[in-house]
């Protein structure tokens, strides 16, 4: 990893926002939702989870269950079905189920739109309730999870050890007309070109603004040339011998 100067310069982190906002102006979330209440469900269920999986496993589950009062009539049991493909479902199940009740004891069936209420739902955490607020328009966060804390450290605008503070660190260098849509992009970002084992460095749009892309570049050439010496290295087969 390439030691992060921080605070980075504010120049290249401007120059940088603007490339994002010029590659896609609107980035949305990647999961799919109908409401305040589908969206909530849905970042709850995808943590540990890939947005794929939780989209196929939500398709079917909204069809008959959109709604707090309909998911709780579903019950814990019967929504286990629809989200058993997912990791930690019985956990997920029994969160989701109680967050039902509760938005329909205490909120009248609606979500609240606000963090200390959000955050007050079973099965969500200061994460889900920044990723939901965030998307909704209603408040700017960086949920930060392991593609956004490593792009972040790639892209030199955080150093933290901490995906808290990586996440006030990103608040003190982001500019605010690109606060909202930053955790979109370094998410894609993170899933689609810096990924973790094999970032895609000679594509990538903001390499010209990366402190790492030297680094990535010369740990892919220096891998290829320890494997090619391994394959010099490896005795000729002789001839004459038996492949079993
Ligand atoms: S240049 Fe490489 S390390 Fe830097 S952001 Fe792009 S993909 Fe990631």
């Amino acid at each position: 990893m390439v030691a992060v100067v921080y605070p980075p310069d504010p120049h290249r982190v401007a120059e940088l926002f603007r490339r994002f906002e010029s590659l896609s102006e609107h980035p949305k979330t990647e999961l799919n939702y109908t409401s305040p209440y589908t969206l909530v469900t849905a970042v709850a269920l995808s943590a540990q989870a890939t947005d794929v999986s939780v989209n196929k496993a939500t398709e079917k589950l909204f069809a008959v269950a959109d709604t707090p009062a309909k998911m709780l009539a579903l019950g814990e049991e019967g929504l286990i079905p629809y989200i058993a493909s997912i990791g930690l479902y019985r956990t997920k199940a029994r969160n989701v189920i109680a967050a039902a009740r509760l938005l329909l004891e205490k909120h009248g069936g609606e979500v609240p739109l606000e963090r200390e209420a959000l955050q007050a739902l079973p099965g969500v955490g200061r994460k889900t309730a920044s990723v939901v607020l965030n998307e909704l328009g209603i408040e700017p966060a960086i949920a930060v999870d392991t593609h956004v804390f490593r792009v972040s450290h790639r892209l030199g605008l955080a150093n933290a050890p901490t995906p808290d503070k990586v996440e006030q660190q990103l608040f003190e260098v982001v500019p605010e007309p690109w606060l909202t849509r930053a955790h979109h992009w370094l998410i894609l970002h993170g899933r689609y070109t810096c990924t973790a084992q094999r970032p895609k460095c000679p594509a990538c749009p903001v390499a010209d603004l990366c402190p790492s892309r030297n680094f990535y570049a010369e740990a892919a050439a220096a891998k290829v040339s320890a494997a090619r010496r391994t394959a010099r290295a490896k005795p000729a087969p002789r001839s004459g011998s038996k492949s079993r």
